[in-house]
């Protein structure tokens, strides 16, 4: 059985040994194919592999097709939008991904950026504070329920929005559930985007939302750019110069921002919310313990193409 770990961004070194030692502990032969530039050398990579693991790599129809022999592809990660999951279905291959395994990690980035944001830099400006403060959260899964936790140890006023999440789950998480996302996003001065990206989801974070902040209202996006419709959120900020944005991971309207609102914005250049040593090694090895558990035992429990 050979199992492909493809990263163009890859693991650590210490993750690395983890699935290693849980592949070939399973008599697996493991091969690496690691900061690769060209989606050429994946599909050649992919031809003879039976489980494939990666990260934000693109898994397109393409991928899947030059896989004759895969059978499994796991996603070590949450957000699953660059697995062709259709591809997947069609060429019977099963796809998972590794849910909640770095969770902690973007939920830290949140306070990070935040912290950073209020406090000036770090640069002896007044800055403010978190305690009392309202934040909302929207989604509350995974990494919404660790934003929550970290938010209780701040003392703020906690909030949430996430239509298949009950009011009983959020208030265990010290959170009050909102019902209508208008409402969550007039009350919070504070609103993190913890939501998948989907047809559902592509766009929905606009200007009717953003312009409903309170004063010195923060957006903070960990989750993925797409969410934002840009055009609503640049409307909202020539309108309003007490808004700030967040973001792991630039925008496409960056330039503007760059031009026209200094100081009210933060972009990581690189997608950094699981990149701690932590989360790859739970991300990695459970990645690896999953396709072990399928191969050995059927088990299924993280598929995502039923
Ligand atoms: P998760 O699947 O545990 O939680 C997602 C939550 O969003 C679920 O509770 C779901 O019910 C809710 N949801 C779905 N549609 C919604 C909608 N329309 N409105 C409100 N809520 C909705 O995932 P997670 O681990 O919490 O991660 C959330 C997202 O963060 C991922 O989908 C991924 O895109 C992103 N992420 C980014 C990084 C990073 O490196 N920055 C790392 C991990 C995850």
């Amino acid at each position: 059985m050979k199992i492909l770990v493809a990263t163009e961004k890859p693991f650590s070194p210490v993750a690395i040994r983890q699935i290693r030692e849980v592949t070939e502990a399973a008599g697996y032969e493991l091969a690496l194919l690691e900061n690769y530039t060209d989606t050429s050398l994946l599909l050649d990579a992919v031809s003879e592999a039976d489980g494939l693991i990666v990260r934000s790599d693109k898994v397109t129809g393409e991928v899947i097709k030059a896989a004759k022999n895969l059978k499994i592809v796991i996603r070590a990660g949450a957000g699953y939008d660059n697995i062709d999951l259709q591809a997947c279905t069609d060429n019977n291959v099963i796809a998972m991904n590794t849910p909640g395994q770095n969770a902690n990690a973007v939920a830290e980035l949140v306070f990070e950026l935040i912290l950073f944001k209020i406090r000036g830099g770090f640069s002896g400006k007044t800055g403010s504070e978190l305690r009392i403060k309202t934040i909302g959260l929207h989604g509350f899964g995974n990494v919404g329920k660790y934003v929550a936790d970290i938010a209780r140890g701040f003392g703020m006023d906690i909030y949430a929005y996430d239509p298949f999440v009950s009011e009983r789950i959020m208030k265990n998480n010290s959170a009050k559930q909102c019902t209508n996302i208008f409402e969550m996003y007039s009350r919070c001065q504070y609103i993190s985007l913890h939501m998948p990206f989907n047809d559902r989801t592509r766009k929905s974070v606009g200007y009717e939302l953003i312009s409903r902040m309170p004063q010195n209202g923060v957006l903070v996006n960990t989750a993925r750019k797409e969410l934002i419709d840009e055009e609503g959120i640049l409307k909202a900020f020539e309108e309003r110069d007490d808004l700030s944005y967040l973001s792991d991971i630039e925008p496409d309207c960056k330039s503007v921002f760059e031009d026209k609102y200094k100081g009210r914005y933060l972009f990581t250049a690189k997608k950094m919310g699981a990149q701690t040593e932590e989360a790859n090694i739970n991300a990695g090895a459970a990645a690896a313990r999953q396709i072990v558990d399928y191969f050995t035992k059927g088990v299924e429990k993280y598929r995502l193409n039923k």
